[in-house]
């Protein structure tokens, strides 16, 4: 009855049109755009309609609007669950890690899990993998669980070693790795495929709903209009879902879901009546990372002689997999950094039979870190997107030429290579394995520079992009990738009114000040989801 009523009132009120005027428009498109923006419907109006009588009319004061940031690659219940662990950004030492760790289990009942997230021994003076007896000494009532900041290798205290069945000699399954000392002890340190052991609490539904309210609202204060969810279980669905229809969920989100997930797969797509929520895509991983030594190279390590890295799903596993997807119609994107990682992907997807061509189900290559020279092209001849984050570069650099050595290291992170080749290359963060801002992204991928240290002409400077690509990979692109461009990522008539506003121009202020603008609103759908204007 109740319900009814609110229909009958929905269906009579006319809904208001949104008028943004004075603005600086980047269009995105070869065509300027002059005057306000008129939104009716939540899609954009030619150029010179008048708003109708009634419309939310907001003076932007020659602030600087963009068609809406997207993130292509990030994960929204992991940054939730972030914000909700122990953050281990930036540590400079194991100490550091040890004294953030025990002040956060002192607030928690003994025998509770400590869960962390961020360490990178990269960033400490000894550079050597940890030893969980420093850890266990100071910690020993609760188990203790520090994933590294790349998500693919942990760290566990002598309770958690027990609690995860790990003991001297026990064997680690294939794609995974676990750390012995000399004695034969494990050093508690887990990799990729043998993180599985843990067994830490499922997060409730209700903690699930928490962290991805918590993950939204980040993402839409800084800007965020659509993120890409790169592996979405069931469960977690099922909870965005929820709050989808409690009008509680306004962050546009193209799901991938887990590789795992075989009856959703084979439904094929899905979205929302009002489009909000897409499922359309499934991630799945080839390989490891590079900081931890899971990516899988052609040649060893230049500083680890002898090892190649880890092999997630071999090419027999990923053509299987990719198969389904295209049966199915949906998107395959598979977690890809080493050059072999990437080649296997490749060749596999090259073996998929899909009517109309491979290019038109536009797989996905998540990370396409490390490229062999001769594969850069497959990508374009394949139609396959390297979907990449341009925050890796200036994370990963003061380190990856010790891991590639100086050849491989040219092949690394080169976006600007693909673009040479006309090649679509959607941008995100990997959040939270990288800052949510997308201002971070842009930043790196005009200058290759980190934002403190590192060669002030960048570290890459033949990788550079303008201005304008480097928007168009968190915009254009990133619609591309999640098949909508005729809907997004640009502002043109008829599309959604989808945007970012900024208080300065990001094609012409000095690339320091990309790094401080700040976003004045973020409206999804025609509608003011944040407003972070001075009040
Ligand atoms: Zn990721």
């Amino acid at each position: 009855m109740f319900a009814a009523l609110l229909l009958a009132v929905a269906g009579t009120a006319v809904p208001q049109d949104l008028e943004l005027k004075n603005a600086t428009v980047h269009p995105g498109t070869a065509a300027a755009w002059t005057g306000p923006i008129v939104v009716r419907d939540g899609r954009i109006e030619p150029p010179g309609t008048t708003a109708r009588a009634g419309a939310t009319v907001i003076d932007l004061a020659s602030a600087f609007i963009l068609p809406g940031l997207q993130d292509a690659h990030g994960h929204l219940l992991g940054l939730g669950s972030a914000l909700a662990q122990v953050d281990l950004v930036g540590t400079k030492s194991y100490d550091e890690v040890i004294a953030r760790t025990a002040a956060a289990a002192a607030k928690l009942p003994k025998y509770q899990w400590v869960i962390g997230r961020g360490w990178d021994q990269n960033d400490w003076a000894d550079k050597s993998m940890p030893h969980h007896a420093e850890l266990s000494a100071e910690v020993p009532d609760h188990p203790v669980w520090l994933v590294r900041v790349d998500g693919h290798a942990g760290l566990l205290n002598l309770r958690g070693l027990r609690l995860s069945g790990v003991l001297a000699g026990t064997e680690a399954p294939s794609g995974g790795k676990i750390l012995f000392d000399e004695s034969g002890e494990p050093t508690g340190v887990l990799v990729d495929a043998a993180m599985a052991a843990v067994p830490t609490p499922d997060a409730s539904p209700e903690q699930i709903r928490e962290r991805l309210l918590a993950a939204q609202a980040q993402c839409l204060q800084h800007g965020l209009t659509c993120v890409h969810d790169a592996g979405v279980s069931k469960d977690v669905l099922e909870e965005l879902r929820l709050l989808h229809l409690s009008k509680q969920w306004h962050l546009r989100t193209y799901v991938m879901l887990a590789a795992g997930e075989r009856e959703l797969i084979k439904k094929g797509p899905w979205h929302s009546r009002d489009g909000l929520i897409t499922v359309r895509a499934v991630k799945g991983y080839s390989d490891g990372a590079l900081g931890s030594r899971g990516a899988a190279l052609l040649e060893p390590y230049s500083d680890d002689p002898g090892n190649r890295g880890l092999v997630g799903m071999p090419k027999g596993a990923i053509q299987e997999l990719a198969q389904r997807c295209a049966d199915a119609g949906m998107q395959l994107c598979v977690h890809a950094i080493g050059d072999k990682g990437n080649r296997t992907v490749l060749d596999a997807f090259a073996a998929v039979k899909v009517e109309g061509g491979l290019a038109a189900r536009r797989f996905r290559i998540e990370h396409a870190q490390v490229i062999a020279p001769d594969d850069f092209a497959r990508f374009q001849t394949l139609g396959v997107l390297p979907s990449m984050q341009p925050t890796h570069l200036t994370s990963d650099m003061p380190w990856a030429p010790d891991r590639l050595g100086p050849e491989r290291v040219q092949h690394a992170y080169a976006w600007r290579s693909f673009h040479a080749l006309d090649v679509i290359v959607p941008f995100g963060s990997d959040f939270p394995v990288e800052s949510v801002d997308p201002r971070k992204g842009l930043f790196a991928a005009v200058t290759t520079r980190a934002e403190r240290t590192g060669p002030p002409a960048g570290y890459r400077p033949d990788q550079k992009l303008s201005r304008q690509d480097a928007i168009r990979g968190f915009t254009q692109h990133a619609a591309w990738a999640m098949f909508a461009e005729k809907d997004l990522g640009t502002i043109e008539p008829g599309k959604i009114a989808d945007f970012t506003v900024f208080d300065r121009n990001l094609l012409t202020c000095a690339d320091d000040d990309l790094l401080t603008a700040k976003v004045l609103l973020t409206v999804v759908g025609g509608v003011v989801v944040y407003d972070g204007r001075p009040k």
